[in-house]
């Protein structure tokens, strides 16, 4: 029978770890999330963080700023933030408009504050097997979730679809680091559908319907994309009901990935670095 990897249900559980830990912090954690623009969904992303932190006991402020906000005035803001000893994380939320550079932004943020985790810092330490002081929510989400389904992951075939700087990238990483055999896979690969078959745990972060064949019978199924499809509804890069029957284990888009990632960004959040 196949097992549903809970996201929505695990995460609470992880909230309310995360809840107990900031409860017995002798300083109370203060997450800033500048939010750059009228983007709706940014919004609403940056409501959600927000509310989270509220939840677990963690002080949140949003900082907002009109969308014409240049560079320098955002990378003053930010020095500003680091240089502040009661801020303990900045969030930057993405995308930024157009005339704004992502890379200095990230860069600007001190790695001891990198909520994300986004850091050349941070990525660099996990891209060389060191400790980064934040790993990057969705994939230490992930591995929360197979870490608590007791999903062995060392020596396993682990097949990654996708390899933004979000999701692939630190997630092959983060597998690697736990001596898993890892294969990165991307829009210019070759025979995509027997890579996948040949995975003990897949991965798949692409943001279109992409895994549709059966899986091996011990195998372990996260899918990561979530969009809505042509009748609006929310779904996931897996046709649920092709793959599910194969697979051990599988995680549902809706209440899989999503809240796990929440959930892992409350657990940075609460993290204090002197
Ligand atoms: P992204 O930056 O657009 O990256 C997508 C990746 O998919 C790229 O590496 C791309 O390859 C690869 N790809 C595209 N078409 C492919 C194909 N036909 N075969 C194999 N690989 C293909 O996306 P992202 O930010 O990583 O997000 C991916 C999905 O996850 C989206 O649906 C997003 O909404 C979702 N997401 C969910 C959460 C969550 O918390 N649930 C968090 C983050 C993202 P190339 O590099 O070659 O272009």
């Amino acid at each position: 029978m196949t097992t549903i990897l809970n996201g929505k249900e695990l995460s609470n559980i992880i909230l309310e770890r995360v809840k107990e830990r900031v409860s017995k912090l002798e300083t109370t954690p203060h997450l800033v999330v500048i939010l750059v623009g009228d983007n709706p969904a940014s919004k609403i992303y940056v409501n959600n963080k927000k509310k989270a932190a509220e939840k677990v006991g963690i002080k949140s402020t949003i900082i907002e700023m009109p969308e014409q906000t240049s560079e320098d005035v955002l990378l003053g803001k930010i020095k500003e933030l680091n240089d502040d000893n009661s801020v303990t994380g900045i969030l930057v939320q993405l995308p930024l408009p157009e005339h704004i550079d992502k890379g200095k932004v990230i860069t600007a943020i001190s790695p001891k504050k990198d909520v994300d985790g986004f850091n050349p810092e941070n990525v660099g330490k996990l891209a060389t097997g060191l400790e980064p002081y934040f790993y990057p929510a969705t994939p230490q989400g992930i591995i929360m979730l197979l870490d608590e389904y007791k999903i062995p992951i060392e020596g396993a075939h682990a097949v990654v679809i996708g390899r933004s700087n979000i999701v692939g990238r630190p997630m092959a990483q983060m597998f690697l680091n736990r001596n898993a055999t890892v294969t990165i896979c991307h829009s210019h690969t070759k025979n995509l559908e027997d890579i996948i078959k040949t995975a003990d745990i897949l991965i798949s972060a692409v943001g279109k319907k992409i895994v549709r064949c059966k899986m091996g019978y011990n195998s372990v199924v996260v899918d990561v994309g979530i969009y809505k499809d042509s009748n609006g509804k929310l779904t996931g890069d897996v046709d649920f009901d092709t793959v599910s029957p194969s697979c051990a284990y599988i995680s549902p888009v809706p209440g899989g990935v999503g809240p796990m990632t929440i959930a892992s960004l409350m657990y940075n959040a609460s993290k204090i670095y002197s």
